[in-house]
């Protein structure tokens, strides 16, 4: 069976019971009351013992009745069945006590009397069709006995009550189809009822469900868009300045070309690239670095109007397009204007840092058609930039792509230059000229390429730090020398020491110590042997790692040098706080000495600085005997420069230490000075 439809069925049912417990009240007060009154009016003529005798069993079966319907009602409606046997015999008794007062109390001797109580008999049959409506059992229980009872009498008195008792079947018999009417009448409005309750309740329900599944599409929605405003945002932002990326530059390089196309303007695209951003953001960290690249920014975004278009190309590469160009003063304004806001200090925490700005420019129509080559000549251009010494703009030409392509070329090249055995290692002289002695050497880096020929360090080392390879290139030269200089001690002079050019990544990216350590170990070296110099401005931008990577050199007993001493831009507080030991006039100071007094001025000044500080001091690049008195007469004693050698391979610096007399050759150099 349906389990909807036997579940509907117990319902009504559920509910039958229910208007029949409702209706029972009604049934018991018309059945006493009527009662009450047929002995009332039959007392006259009936004995008076039958009549109080029927009326206390009438009166005792209704309490009795009452009683029970109170204990029903008091239940839950649910559990008003199982009290329905109980119900229907309490019907049935009602109606056979009822129908029994024709036995009973039955006016023999009066017709009026005797009709009236057919009547009232026929009532109550009539009155239990709507008392007893929606159960049909409980109706013939209670109506059934009553009409048995009239059919009897009717039956067994008269022949003019023989017609009434046929008259009764048939009254009888209407009033059980009618109330088989009305029964099925009231089933089918309570299986509506239910019906239109269970629909609205579903229906109320179903839209409950609907708002709840509208008001989820709409989150989703929502939630979507979100995502996808952000997925819009990360394809075409940068995340740490909020200016657009590399991304959103080419679609909108794309469009800013499309439009110059069509209305034949020109455009201009500016490449910039921050000066000494990497060595602030490998020696001040990242976080510094960070704050760097926003501050910068913000600064950028200043300038931009609705012209132009900005945008973070990654690492310190900014690019800005500039449409509708009508002449290129306009543009050289707006690069000046960059360099001078990113040369003004940022103070972050503290620390003010210095940066400056190298640019390049490329124009179209002038210059290319398509944004790649554009990006590329402006690129070019920013390398021409920085190597005019950084911080200015330059336009791009022809020249630059040849020398861009040069570039490229040396790198290259450089990447095979070891496992091809193109490097090799010269060592120039360092002169004790108080004692006339060779003291030590400078490796320097030589590169003898097969098509190139020699390529100066002056050339391939820059675009080695650049490109990072000067970490394996750097490795290569500390094994090299450590190798050479347990040679040279060995079968020359055992005290000679040399000393070694390091790069400023090589500090931050190769565990020095360990390596250096390593290599002295291998070849039984003392770590007085070696010496490292680091450029001044490698110390300035000092980060905790370098500093510590310096005192752990200190330790090991290896002696620091600053090389090209005077040339950087700092304070110099740094040969306070840092373990050096050596400083090395840079030439550029000893070239015009002792003619130019200006120069004199700075070397006297650094000799002093150096003795007071208890540090030794070594010129280099001397080339002349009046450089070479100027300085020793002015007290700087160990000389490095072409006056007594140019750098030499490791044969020939080994001939030139072997050579007889070699102190005396120094001697005769150093008599004529
Ligand atoms: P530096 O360390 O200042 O080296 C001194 C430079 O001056 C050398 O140039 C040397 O040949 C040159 N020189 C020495 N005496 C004279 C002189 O009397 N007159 C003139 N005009 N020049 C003299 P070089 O060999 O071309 O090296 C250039 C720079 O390349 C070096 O400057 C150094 O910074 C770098 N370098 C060389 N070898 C290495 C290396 O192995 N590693 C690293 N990181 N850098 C190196
Ligand atoms: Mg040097
Ligand atoms: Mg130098």
């Amino acid at each position: 069976m349906n389990p909807f439809k036997s579940k509907l069925d117990a319902r009504i049912r559920a509910e039958r019971m229910h208007v029949l417990v409702q209706n029972q009240p009604t049934s018991l007060i018309s059945t006493l009351a009527v009662s009450l009154f047929l002995v009332y009016i039959l007392a006259p003529v009936t004995s008076p013992m039958y009549g109080i005798l029927w009326m206390g069993a009438m009166i005792a079966l209704t309490s009795i009745r009452a009683v029970h319907l109170r204990k029903v009602k008091q239940l839950e409606a649910s559990d008003y069945l199982a009290q329905e046997k109980w119900l229907l015999y309490g019907a049935f008794l009602s109606g056979s006590l009822f129908g029994s007062s024709v036995l009973v109390l039955f006016p023999y001797d009066n017709v009026g009397l005797q009709a009236l109580l057919f009547f009232l008999m026929s009532s109550m049959i009539a009155g239990s069709v709507a008392v007893y409506s929606t159960h049909i059992l409980a109706f013939l229980a209670y109506s059934l006995p009553i009409f048995l009872f009239f059919f009897y009498r009717a039956f067994t008195l008269t022949e003019l009550f023989l017609f009434l008792a046929f008259i009764g079947i048939f009254y009888y018999v209407i009033m059980v189809t009618t109330m088989m009417r009305v029964n099925r009448s009231i089933i089918k409005t309570f299986n509506t009822q239910f019906l239109n309750h269970d629909l609205a309740n579903n229906l109320s329900h179903a839209k409950e469900n609907l708002e709840k599944f509208n008001h989820e599409l709409f989150e989703e929605n929502q939630a979507h868009l979100k995502t996808q405003k952000r997925l819009y945002h990360l394809a075409n932002y940068d995340p740490l300045t909020g200016l657009a990326n590399r991304n959103m530059f080419k679609e909108s390089l794309k469009d800013s070309l499309k439009t110059a196309q069509q209305e034949h303007t020109t455009m201009a695209v500016l490449f910039l690239d921050l000066d000494n951003f990497k060595i602030i953001n490998d020696t001040l960290g990242h976080a510094m670095g960070d704050k760097l690249l926003i501050g910068a920014s913000s600064r950028l975004k200043s300038l931009i109007n609705d012209k132009s278009f900005i945008a973070r190309l990654g690492g310190d590469e900014f690019v800005i397009i500039v449409n509708e160009v009508q002449e290129s003063e306009e543009i050289s304004t707006l690069a000046q204007k960059i360099i001078n806001l990113l040369e003004k200090p940022f103070t972050f925490d503290e620390n003010e840092m210095y940066i400056g700005t190298s640019i390049g420019i490329s124009l179209f129509p002038k210059d290319g058609q398509v944004a790649e080559t554009l990006i590329a000549y402006a690129d070019t251009a920013m390398y021409k930039a920085k190597e005019k010494g950084k911080n200015n703009y330059q336009f791009f030409n022809a020249n630059m792509y040849d020398q861009m392509q040069f570039r490229h070329d040396i790198e290259t090249k450089l990447h095979h230059a070891i496992a091809k055995n193109e490097l090799r290692i010269d060592y120039q002289p360092k002169v004790d000229v108080q004692e006339n002695r060779i003291v030590g050497a400078e490796a320097l880096l030589r590169w003898e390429h097969t098509e190139l020929g020699e390529v100066s360090p002056s050339v391939f080392i820059p675009i080695a730090e650049e490109s990072s390879l000067i970490n394996t290139i750097g490795k290569w030269v500390i094994q090299k020398v450590c190798e050479d200089l347990a040679f040279i001690r060995e079968h020359f002079d055992a005290s000679l020491s040399i000393s070694v050019n390091i790069s400023s990544s090589q500090i931050l990216h190769q565990n020095l110590p360990e390596l250096i350590g390593e290599h002295l170990q291998r070849h039984t070296l003392p770590p007085q042997s070696l010496e490292l110099e680091f450029t001044e401005n490698m110390l300035i931008k000092q980060s905790r790692k370098s500093i510590q990577v310096l005192h752990e050199l200190d330790a090991m007993g290896i002696r620091l040098a600053i090389d090209d001493f005077g040339t950087g831009y700092s304070s110099l507080n740094y040969l306070k706080t840092l373990p050096i030991h050596t400083l090395k006039i840079d030439k550029s100071f000893i070239t015009d000495t002792p003619l130019c007094q200006g120069d004199c001025a700075i070397v006297k000044t650094i000799i002093t600085l150096a003795q007071n500080l208890n540090l030794s001091l070594v010129a280099e690049g001397i080339e002349t005997t009046e450089q070479l008195t100027f300085l020793k007469n002015n007290g700087c004693h160990l000389i490095q420069g072409f006056f007594f050698s140019q750098p030499l391979d490791r044969n020939a610096f080994c001939t030139y230490l072997s050579e007889p007399g070699i102190e005396n050759t120094l001697g005769y150099h150093l008599s004529s000075v």
